[in-house]
């Protein structure tokens, strides 16, 4: 018997995961029950299998003819393993109903081969031995079921590679270590059990192939208590550090004779466990941060959609707050004005002064009820471009017109300076573009307490600038980029003047990027005026 020792530690370390494992199912609240059922089976059967083989090798010097039963006994749990796990994989896959006649097949060659197995010698002749280690008689039945345990392995394979790509992610993550477990335990089985000892009649390494299913055993132990979460690249890591940690350790303690040679290698040993143990550790650490990254990134990709979803539902508020509004305050402003007209009779002046009050908090209010709805049609991308040939300078030059009395009634100069050289028509959106121009001269008049404000035109390279300096409040440095955004209004606004929800320029620069032109502002700081740059393409 060969390393007998380590058979015993193997085989207890088997059957312990095994419980491990059976107890972990057991346990397990799974909602497909053929999949429990198949699962027991297949421990069930591997344990048989690789318990009986070993009691077999045990036992074959002393008693030969028991240890041939015991092997009968294991050998007819072989086909029987193999089937379960064939099923196994078919209920994981839910596909019982898809591979019907396959599964049939496949239930019956495996019932057969374990029933001849079991009652005649057609495969299992006797025991014989090499070199003091156990081997097999095979009888005439060899040939035939060594195919039909082949015919197990590829159609297994057949099932994972037509289902696993197709199968939702969950099942994948879910079996990928079965999957990689099955398939150790089918290489090391062809090799040991199959190839070596019947082509090269080398027996001595026999349970190696037999030894494989600790691998599958805790493979499938690590992840049903891992609940999967780690991948398959540290499974495997470990598998190859202990596998070889376990040869090094047999090499030390059971093949090395000399002494120092022995202290040589046991130094070796101890580096590879050390080294094994920290490579582990940085795989683990590894996959845990991009665990990590990732849970960040589906918490951030769901953050993003509440986000979406409430500056959606702000802008429909929005939109259905201000066409509520805008109809009675529309009314408002029609009887305001038939009152001062003297439609319904003469007024008092001391009632037409307040009534003028009232209009121009109405106008106030038509005026951000206007933003309001702009905005929401900005946002929800209703809003539509209509551009036509136009003259700039014209347009600019009425804009400037309508301010004229309001900057003499505060005592401001109001500036036009034309362009030197004439500007071509150019693609405007009139209505659009005369809101931005009203809104930025408005504010020019509005934060400026005295001085004036100059309006230019000039070409530049091939676009048209137009610059709006007054000589008011000034920015603050840090207001400059904000003030473009929506709801943003600057210290001075807010000092300055109580109307006004810091919309206007928000709507200006929207307006002025769809003429794929630009807006900014430049202010050497607050009391040190203003200027205001918009530049538009010309096309
Ligand atoms: P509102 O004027 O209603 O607050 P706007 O979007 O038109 O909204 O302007 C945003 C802010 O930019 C204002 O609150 C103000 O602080 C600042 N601002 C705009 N124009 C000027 C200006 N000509 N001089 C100083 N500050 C200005």
């Amino acid at each position: 018997m060969p390393f007998p020792e380590i058979n015993q530690f193997l085989i207890i370390i088997i059957n312990l995961i095994s419980l491990l494992v059976l107890y972990l199912v057991l346990k397990e609240d799974v909602s497909n029950r053929s999949v429990k059922t198949t699962f027991l089976l297949t421990i069930f059967f591997m344990l048989s299998w690789v318990n009986f083989a070993y009691l077999a090798r045990a036992l074959a010097r002393e008693d030969a003819i028991l240890a041939l039963s015991l092997l009968k006994v294991a050998w007819v749990a072989t086909p029987l393993l193999f089937i379960s796990i064939y099923f196994l994989l078919v209920n994981i896959f839910e596909k019982k109903y898809y591979y019907k006649r396959l599964n049939r097949f496949v239930l019956f060659m495996g019932t057969i081969t374990a029933i001849i197995i079991g009652i005649t010698d057609f495969v299992l002749n006797g025991l014989r031995f090499v070199d003091g280690y156990m081997g097999i008689e095979y009888g005439q039945g060899m040939i035939p079921f060594f195919s039909t345990i082949t015919f197990f392995i590829i159609a297994t394979t057949y099932i994972i590679k037509k289902e696993y790509y197709v199968a939702p992610p969950e099942t994948k993550t879910k079996i990928q270590h079965l999957i990689v477990g099955i398939f150790i335990f089918y290489i090391a089985n062809i090799i040991f059990n199959i190839t070596l000892p019947v082509a090269f009649n080398i027996v001595h390494i026999y349970w190696l192939g037999d030894y494989s299913t600790i691998i599958l055993i805790s493979l499938i132990a690590y992840s049903i208590i891992k609940k999967e979460l780690f991948e398959v690249r540290v499974a495997i890591t470990g598998i190859l550090i202990s596998l070889i940690g376990v040869l090094l350790f047999i090499d030390v303690a059971f093949l090395t004779e000399n002494w120092g040679l022995q202290v040589v290698k046991a130094i070796t040993f101890l580096f590879f466990i050390i080294f094994g143990y920290l490579l582990m550790g940085s795989i683990t650490r590894e996959i845990k941060q991009r665990e990590q990254v990732e849970q960040l990134v589906e918490r951030l990709e769901r953050a993003n959609e509440d986000l979406r979803a409430a500056d959606k539902a702000k802008s429909e508020f929005i939109s259905i707050a201000s066409h509520q509004l805008r109809t009675p305050l529309t009314s408002t402003k029609g009887y305001l004005s038939m009152i001062a007209d003297g439609t319904y009779g003469k007024v008092p002046p001391k009632i037409k002064e307040k009534t003028n009050c009232v209009f121009k908090s109405n106008e106030r209010l038509i005026k951000l009820v206007n933003e309001l709805l702009n905005v929401s049609r900005i946002e929800t991308g209703k809003i539509k471009y209509e551009p036509e040939k136009r003259d700039l300078e014209k347009v600019l030059g009425q804009v400037v017109q309508e301010f004229r009395i309001v900057t003499k009634e505060k005592g401001l100069t109001l500036k036009f300076k034309k362009p030197k050289e004439k500007l071509p028509e150019m693609l405007l959106d009139e209505e659009k573009l005369r809101q931005v121009l009203l809104n930025i001269i408005d504010n020019g008049i509005k934060y400026t307490p005295k001085g004036g404000i100059t309006v230019s035109l000039e070409k530049k390279n091939d676009n048209a600038l137009i610059t709006i300096i007054d000589t008011g409040e000034g920015i603050a440095k840090e207001d400059l980029d904000k003030m473009f955004q929506s709801f943003s209004r600057g210290s001075t606004g807010v000092l300055l003047s109580s109307e006004g929800a810091g919309l206007g320029l928000y709507i200006a620069r929207k307006f002025i990027e769809m003429h794929d032109g630009k807006i900014w502002a430049e202010s050497k700081g607050l009391k040190k005026g203003s200027k205001f740059y918009i530049q538009i393409p010309i096309k």
